[in-house]
């Protein structure tokens, strides 16, 4: 008896459901395209002027450093925009003399979503990318150029797995909503004008059904009975929709 109840109910949320299912699948695509979409377009906008200023010491390195650095940098700098921070760590060495640098970049709003790292050492000229050392899962725009902008701008290939769970979550959830509230009003204003609720179709006042699509209509002019009983509400008709 018991199972019976439960699979006719599980098979009613499962019927009810159908184009829900089908809208929350497509609002998750459109959270995890509007998540990547932020970070990839923040990291390519990196904020020159904003140079990192000093955060503080710290214990270690921010990624994986080659073997042959110091365990523990000197300095550490940070900044943060919207949507991005921007680190820098350092040590130096005295024989040869080196400065050590790594610098990490994370996007994402509102939490950070993805990030890239380097390896670098300065011989007292310019950067260079350090011997054992690799950009971290960062493709950088522009190979050639050395202007500061350039030098932060890289589309980041590492996902930090928290920022992106709550970000794509959240951006799902925004699109559901957005959706969700423009079918209901589509549905509304089609109600409003006497029109059929799914097609949009001039529906008379005595038809039961829409002529163009099938669809039932809700019949205000005789509230009892049955025929505002057989007409679909706005909710049931946005879940069967066309959106
Ligand atoms: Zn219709």
């Amino acid at each position: 008896m018991r199972g019976f109840k439960a699979s006719s109910i599980m098979r009613h949320l499962l019927s009810f459901s159908r184009q829900v299912r089908c809208r929350v699948v497509i609002a998750v695509v459109a959270g995890v395209v509007i998540t990547a979409t932020i970070a990839v377009v923040r990291a390519c906008f990196p904020v020159p002027e904003n140079y990192p200023i000093p955060s503080g010491s710290r214990d270690g390195w921010m990624a994986p450093a080659p073997r042959n650095w110091p365990s523990t940098p000197t300095m550490h700098l940070r900044t943060t925009g919207f949507g991005i921070q921007m680190s820098t760590a350092t040590a130096v060495s005295d024989t040869p003399f080196r400065l050590m640098r790594q610098r990490e970049v994370r996007v994402g709003w509102p939490l950070y979503a993805f990030k890239w790292s380097v390896n670098e050492y300065s011989d007292g000229i310019g950067y260079h990318l350090a011997d054992e050392s690799r950009i971290l899962h960062g493709i950088r725009l522009k190979a050639n150029s050395e202007d500061e902008a350039s030098q932060w701008a890289r589309i980041p290939l590492v996902p930090i797995y928290g920022g992106v769970i709550v970000d794509v979550g959240i951006w799902s959830a925004v699109t559901y909503a957005c959706w969700t509230c423009m079918m209901w009003l589509r549905c509304r204003m089609r109600r409003q004008r006497k029109r059929c609720e799914r097609c949009g179709h001039l529906v008379m006042p005595n038809q039961l059904q829409c002529t163009e699509c099938g669809t039932a209509t809700p019949v205000r002019d005789v509230p009892r009975h049955g025929s505002a009983i057989r007409g679909l509400s706005c909710p049931s008709s946005v879940n069967r929709g066309d959106g």
